[in-house]
């Protein structure tokens, strides 16, 4: 049987998602419950529905499309996330969930009935606007962190509270979405890379063999504020100071440590924060990735030590708390081994790469097998209004995808 999706109406249904939540400055913004998303959200009811697709959501507000099998459980799932970074591209997310509901189309048409029911899925704020990373699937797969939910600050200054207000979400009710959890045979998703291999090999298709583990920290250089004009240079104990030395030493570190390695100041606050003040405050985040779980422990205490040791010299105070982290989680090598063989059935050039990035595949892989496409970003961009795709790319994606869920959803 010719067994391929339909790039014209993928494409349709991509670029019409796209100009939900298009922004003044040329990208989309559209984080989990803005009106936006609200947005997004309906119009993917209705095309689930449009497809005959059995429309379930849960507590976090993941929605579901399921094709049913001749089984009731264990579910297949196939998807990724709706909501986008402030200013974010059109395809990091869609791009996954539009293509599982255009291979469901596809199996329905053809008449396959699988044996095991497959779901499309649309998860919650994966982007972490709201409250941490990854809120809906770690809702869905009961890997919360329940403190953090119930002190309700967000990213947006407002309680969470708020930010549910009108979506008949609440705490509670993402902190039950877990019960209402069907089993889950095995979790796919596709992606675009948000680097530059696959663009710079000219190759159209990544498999993920590994997500790289996240530590996030915030932190604090504390020192003295004084006058800018009557305080000697050798007697300031200037906070911003010792966090200026702390990004190039570290930095300099990772790099020189090894090349998975990867460090980020994002977020920098001075305080008080004026013209003639010495900074006797210096608030930052680091975010530190390695994808081999002993390296980033060893690259933590490394940089923490270094925080310390500056702190010292310069006469000032380091403190720092965890506040989120991911470990580095390899992807399901079953499902990896499926994936190649129809990637070469299909005859596409391929790589295996690892994913800096997170995604929810990390998530899942915690309670099911878990494995990711990625397809090309056009120049390695992402979460950026420039972020691109081929159309080819995106077409060679999904019929992948399509034969590896055929695969599964029909053989015992
Ligand atoms: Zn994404």
């Amino acid at each position: 049987m010719n067994l391929a999706i339909n790039i014209q109406r993928l494409q349709r249904d991509l670029e019409e998602l796209g100009r939900i939540g298009s922004d003044l400055k040329g990208g989309v913004s559209r984080p989990s419950f803005s009106q936006a998303d609200l947005e997004a959200r309906a119009w993917l009811k209705k095309r689930l529905h449009e497809a005959s697709l059995e429309i379930r959501e849960d507590g976090a507000g993941n929605i579901f499309g399921r094709l049913r099998g001749k089984l009731e459980e264990p579910v297949i799932l196939v998807g990724s996330h709706l909501d986008t970074v402030i200013n974010g591209g059109r395809f990091d997310g869609t791009c996954g969930v539009v293509s599982a509901l255009e291979c469901l189309r596809t199996i329905q048409e053809k008449g396959i009935v699988p044996y095991y029911p497959l779901e499309v899925v649309a998860f919650t704020d994966e982007e972490g606007n709201i409250i941490g990373d990854f809120l809906g699937s770690r809702a869905f797969t009961g890997t919360l962190n329940e403190e953090i939910l119930r002190r309700g600050q967000t990213n947006f200054g407002q309680p969470l509270q708020n930010i549910l207000e009108g979506t008949g979400i609440s705490l509670e009710s993402i902190l039950r979405a877990k019960n209402e959890a069907p089993k889950v045979l095995a979790y796919l998703e596709l992606h675009i890379e948000q680097g530059e291999l696959l663009d710079l090999e000219a190759v159209p298709i990544g498999l993920v063999t590994k997500i790289t583990g996240k530590r996030l920290y915030q932190a604090t250089f504390s020192g003295q504020v004084s006058h800018a004009g009557t305080t000697p240079m050798e007697l300031r104990r200037d906070a911003f100071i010792g966090l200026a030395e702390l990004a190039v030493r570290a930095t300099r570190l990772v790099a020189a440590e090894d090349e998975d390695g990867r460090l980020t100041i994002g977020r920098v606050q001075l305080h008080p924060g004026s013209f003639s003040s010495i900074p006797g405050q210096a608030d930052f985040t680091l975010d530190l990735r390695h994808p081999e779980r002993e390296n980033l422990i060893d690259l933590e205490k490394k940089i923490i030590g270094l925080a310390q040791e500056i702190a010292i010299t310069r006469g000032l105070s380091f403190y720092y708390q965890l506040v989120d982290s991911t470990e580095p989680t390899p992807m399901s090598s079953r499902l990896l081994a499926l994936l190649e063989e129809e990637v070469r059935n299909l005859n596409y050039p391929y790589l295996k790469l690892i994913s800096g990035a997170g995604h929810d595949a990390q998530i899942l892989a915690k309670i099911t097998e878990a494995a990711m496409i990625f397809i090309p970003s056009i120049n390695g961009l992402s979460h950026s209004p420039e972020e691109a795709i081929r159309w080819e790319d995106l077409e060679k994606g999904a019929n992948l995808l399509l034969q590896v869920l055929v695969r599964l959803a029909t053989s015992f």
